[in-house]
């Protein structure tokens, strides 16, 4: 057999990284694109077979500063090894950006030969939308830089960056802006599909503070984007996903926070669920912003149902003791843990139970009432399985006093997100466990409109979920996109 006709052979079985020697073909030269020796099979956008040509793949790593990998090189699986353990893909090359002109130079290359791309951020895309099989994947996990301006309360933030890294630049200075609930997540994804987190109420989501980025469009082109600089796109990345181009920076407001903050968790066993629901569907509409708190049915490995609920109050100790009073009176908890403490420990609370390679598989709507009719199939829907949980995200406050198209994130009204979600580790419970998933959340959909991409991906509902923003996504993605280069992601079509 030739040596190409291995390769191909070879990447098509899938398992060229069990030979790290020969998968470069290159007899023992380190597997980058500037030794590579052979041609490569790769994918077109439309999912044709491509010849990706040596001398080409030879240019790009030449042009580049950071490493273009070639499976066997020794950081290529853990590039393209994402959060969610179900997703295991192999890209034909990982372009490892370390400035713009790297990212320029890797979407031009796509864009000239229609290659399949992925942009990967943080990571933690559910769906598996920051990884592919045969493209091309831009990897900015190299950009993680922060810095602080703290004459202007902003962070300046790298697009690999993860929430964690954005948390401890900023809150030193004693300054914070809207992070989700999990300190590993990505900045890029999370804050170009909305960006939920506990300060949601307070502050916004990630979108209503961002001041600015930095962006390299389809054409190659890097420019900053703002409410002055190329407005609409600027409007379109608050909500509209990767569909954009690919963001190296991104400016966010900051403001004043005392980190010390009131929170912890509330736990009671699952027979006092029905108490804790109905309680919280009749408060939750008059919380105040200070407030994040909301419902969560989970079961422990042993398999004993309980209702947890999280509390951050981010203002004055005494106001949020007396505004969370009723709900800590309620019933018998097995465990109340609220207390002053650090805002980081809520913050990283969750990471080790989404730890990396779990696999995980996840549903989603936005619920307008918590109506007691919804507590009722809450409670029919949820069978202790430690597999899968339900959770309540709280919105409100004042990620919901934007107007509905001011940014492209189209979901201003809804009272909380009602998430399944599950993780588990064997593989030959996929079936089942996403069964399951999908059961529960059947019951809750009819109390849901709509839905946040960032957590799933339905690509046949695009357009009504995005609802009145739709029209002028689809107007900017074809002015910056045309030829849909940034497909992997909630895909707005271009005209
Ligand atoms: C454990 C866990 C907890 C989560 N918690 C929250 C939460 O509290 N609040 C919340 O709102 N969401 C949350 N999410 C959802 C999360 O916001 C999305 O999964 C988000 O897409 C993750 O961003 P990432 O950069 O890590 O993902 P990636 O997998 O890297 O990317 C996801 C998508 O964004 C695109 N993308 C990423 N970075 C860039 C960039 N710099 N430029 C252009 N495109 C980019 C990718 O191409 C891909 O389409 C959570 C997800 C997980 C898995």
């Amino acid at each position: 057999m030739r040596r190409r006709e291995f390769c191909r052979t070879a990447v098509a079985a899938g398992v060229m990284g069990s030979f790290p020697a020969l998968s470069g073909c290159g007899r023992g030269e380190p597997p980058v694109a500037t030794s590579a020796n052979t041609s490569i099979r790769a994918i077109s956008l439309d999912g044709a077979e491509l010849e990706l040509e040596k001398a080409a793949i030879r240019e790009l790593g030449d042009a580049m500063t950071g490493p273009v990998m070639l499976s066997g090189h020794p950081d290529y699986d853990s590039a393209r090894t994402i959060w969610n353990g179900m997703h295991d893909k192999r890209p034909a090359l990982i372009a490892r950006c370390m400035n713009n002109e790297d990212v320029a130079n890797a979407v031009t290359f796509a864009r000239e030969r229609d290659l399949l791309v992925a942009v990967r951020g943080g990571g933690h895309s559910w769906p598996g939308k920051s990884v592919c099989d045969d493209g091309l994947m831009i990897d900015l996990s190299q950009l993680t830089n922060v810095t602080i301006d703290t004459d202007k309360n902003r962070a300046h933030v790298g697009g690999g960056a993860l929430l964690g890294h954005l948390d401890q630049a900023s809150l030193p200075h004693g300054l914070v802006t809207t992070g989700g609930v999990v300190s590993h997540t990505g900045v890029g994804g999370f804050t170009l599909g909305g960006g939920y987190g506990r300060l949601n109420r307070k502050y916004g989501l990630a979108v209503d503070n961002l001041c600015s980025a930095t962006i390299t469009t389809a054409d190659g082109q890097t420019r900053n984007v703002s409410a002055d600089e190329s407005p609409d796109l600027f409007w379109a990345i608050r909500g509209g996903g990767g569909n954009f181009g690919v963001v190296t920076e991104f400016e966010f407001q900051l403001y004043p926070f005392d980190r010390a903050v009131l929170s912890g968790n509330l736990v009671w066993p699952i027979a006092q669920a029905r108490d804790v629901l109905e309680f919280y569907a009749e408060w939750s509409p008059g919380l105040s912003d200070d407030l994040y708190t909301g419902p969560m049915l989970a079961t422990t490995p042993d398999g004993t149902g309980m209702v947890i609920v999280e509390v951050v109050y981010a203002g004055d100790p005494a106001a949020g003791e007396k505004e969370i009073a009723p709900l800590r009176a309620l019933g018998s908890p097995m465990d109340d843990g609220i207390r002053m403490q650090d805002y980081t420990v809520m913050q990283t609370q969750e990471d080790a139970a989404f730890a990396h390679g779990v696999r995980s598989y996840a549903k989603n709507g936005m619920v307008r009432e918590y109506t007691q009719e919804l507590v009722n199939t809450m409670l029919e829907a949820y069978v202790p399985d430690p597999r899968m949980a339900m959770f309540t995200h709280t919105a409100g406050g004042a990620m919901n006093r934007v107007g509905d198209v001011d940014t492209a994130f189209p979901h201003r009204n809804a009272q909380t997100m009602l998430s399944v979600g599950g993780g588990w580790t064997d593989p030959a419970m996929d079936v089942e466990a996403m069964a399951l998933g999908r059961e529960w959340f059947s019951k809750l959909a009819p109390f849901t409109g709509g839905y946040y991409d960032n957590i799933q991906s339905n690509p046949e509902s695009v357009a009504s979920n995005y609802g009145p923003a739709h029209e002028r996504l689809v107007k900017i993605k074809s002015q910056h996109d045309a030829g849909n280069l940034f497909r992997l992601n909630s895909n707005i079509r271009p005209a």
